[in-house]
């Protein structure tokens, strides 16, 4: 089954810390086709920006611009407009994933959001050059999309064929508008992480390049939003609204994007067996739930247990379950009855990243505690405050 990373907050102590969500992506969005390896998927929410898209086009955009239509047409020149321009970024998206994979850094799945597209980057460039190489590949490839459908529309007659001709004109400017956007120099859009590559480049600190380029993120974001406002109030609706959205949603990803930098940096070449606890209560798969109750449970506080069956994991036994069964069945009831069967999905081996470990406890948040197996046996068991007590431990050192 393909896994891919979503963001995801997980709220600890107080603080919040953005974690990189292994998810299954049926559960969210569609998978579309591959291109080039990379599998092209859309998120629900892409489907409201496409009609919000299509709407503004035909119902603002086209009759401004070009006055003189039927509804119909305007409608059909909307639809036809806003796939084109997901077309473009989807391009976009493939520039950098192809180039990020070219590099060895793979990427295996491209999802349309509802601002565009990200690219799941499973890990973050080993050299400045790297990342600079793929952060310039999307607007390069803006940039000749706007080259092109620019030199389109003034080959195509804009008398012979004015609707062809609007449309062509349109996506040369969203083109050019992407962009713009996306080189604003706030981590994490295109832009930033240029500006993060180049300070990296020339200081050699990552860490700091990574805050720096944050902080402009989020002063260009604060900046959009006040602008935004000033313009609602000075009679501007439409235009300050897109700003205040837009300048929301950088503000949000320079946030999430720092916050996810930094504990990926914790996190780097710790392996789930420095993490892990090992000497593992373990209950039998064939006592009663009012003894397990009573003797694991009540004595030690855990909310799962692994169950063994003649020696071997068999299973997992969480107090959720256990919560769900009538008092009275408990002295009936084995932990057998009631428990998990273990799948791959729910262990982990002792050589397994401890970033990817904590990306598996933020998509599955059931258990909270992972059996670790080492060719079947069980030698240890993490939990997510093991990972998260590191995190606090080594991002405490650096303040
Ligand atoms: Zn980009």
């Amino acid at each position: 089954m393909r896994r891919t990373y979503h963001s995801d907050r997980l709220k600890v102590a107080g603080k919040r810390y953005e974690a990189d969500k292994r998810g299954n992506t049926m559960a969210r969005g569609i998978k579309l086709f591959k291109v080039l390896g990379i599998q092209i998927s859309i998120d629900y929410t892409w489907f409201i920006v496409f009609v919000l898209f299509a709407w503004s086009l035909s119902a603002g955009y086209f009759p401004f611009r070009n006055p003189g239509y039927t509804p119909g047409t305007y409608f059909v020149m909307g639809i036809i407009s806003a796939l084109l321009l997901f077309a473009c970024v989807l391009i976009h998206e493939i520039f950098h994933s192809y180039t990020s994979n070219r590099l060895g850094l793979e990427i295996k799945e491209i999802t349309l959001f509802i601002f565009g597209g990200v690219a799941e980057l499973t890990k973050e460039p080993d050299d400045a050059a790297s990342e600079f190489k793929i952060a310039v590949a999307g607007p390069v490839a803006s940039a000749i999309l706007a080259l092109l459908f620019g030199l389109a529309s003034a080959v195509v007659s804009a008398e012979a064929y004015p609707i062809l001709n609007a449309i062509l004109a349109y996506l040369a400017l969203i083109n050019v508008v992407l962009l713009i956007f996306n080189m604003i120099p706030g981590f994490p859009l295109d832009g930033g992480r240029i500006l993060r590559a180049a300070w990296w480049a020339r200081t050699g600190d990552l860490d700091r390049a990574t805050k720096v380029a944050s902080m402009i993120g989020k002063g260009f974001a604060l900046f959009l939003i006040l602008t935004g406002f000033l313009q609602i109030f000075t009679g501007n609706f439409t235009g300050g609204l897109w700003s205040v959205l837009i300048g929301v949603f950088v503000q949000q990803a320079a946030d999430s994007g720092y916050k996810q930098v930094v504990i990926k940096r914790a996190l780097e070449g710790v392996k789930v067996k420095d993490l892990m606890s090992r000497g593992v209560v373990t209950v039998d798969e064939n006592a009663n739930l009012s003894e397990v109750v009573n003797n694991y449970f009540f004595r030690y506080h855990f909310i799962s247990f692994p169950v063994t069956s003649n020696s071997h994991v068999s299973g997992l036994l969480t107090l959720n379950k256990v919560r769900g069964i009538d008092r009275h069945e408990w002295e009936k009831m084995r932990v057998k009855d009631v428990m998990k069967e273990l799948s791959p999905e729910d262990t982990l081996s002792p050589e397994d990243d401890a970033m990817d470990a904590l990306a598996r406890m933020t998509a599955e948040q059931n258990s909270g505690r992972f059996p670790v197996l080492d060719k079947g046996v069980l030698v240890g068991i993490i939990s997510r405050r093991d990972i998260i007590k590191l995190l606090e431990f080594k991002t405490g050192l650096q303040r």
